[in-house]
């Protein structure tokens, strides 16, 4: 049996410095940025964004 830790990963995540937004999206496996009313919440372009999930727990994600 091979060893796969799967974590439920998180569907939301906000950036907690420029409240940047995004939303995983399953089929492109990939963050896209979340618009809310309209406008996309891309927050700040140098940011270090400092995500702060929604979710169950905190998860360990890979960024690949
Ligand atoms: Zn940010």
């Amino acid at each position: 049996m091979s060893e796969e830790v799967r974590l439920c990963p998180p569907t939301d995540r906000k950036c907690i410095l420029c409240e940047r937004v995004e939303e995983w999206d399953g089929e492109t496996s990939n963050w896209e940025i979340r618009e809310i009313n309209g406008k996309e919440m891309v927050g700040e372009k140098f940011c270090m964004h400092e995500w702060d999930i929604t979710g169950t727990h905190k998860s360990i994600i890979e960024v690949v």
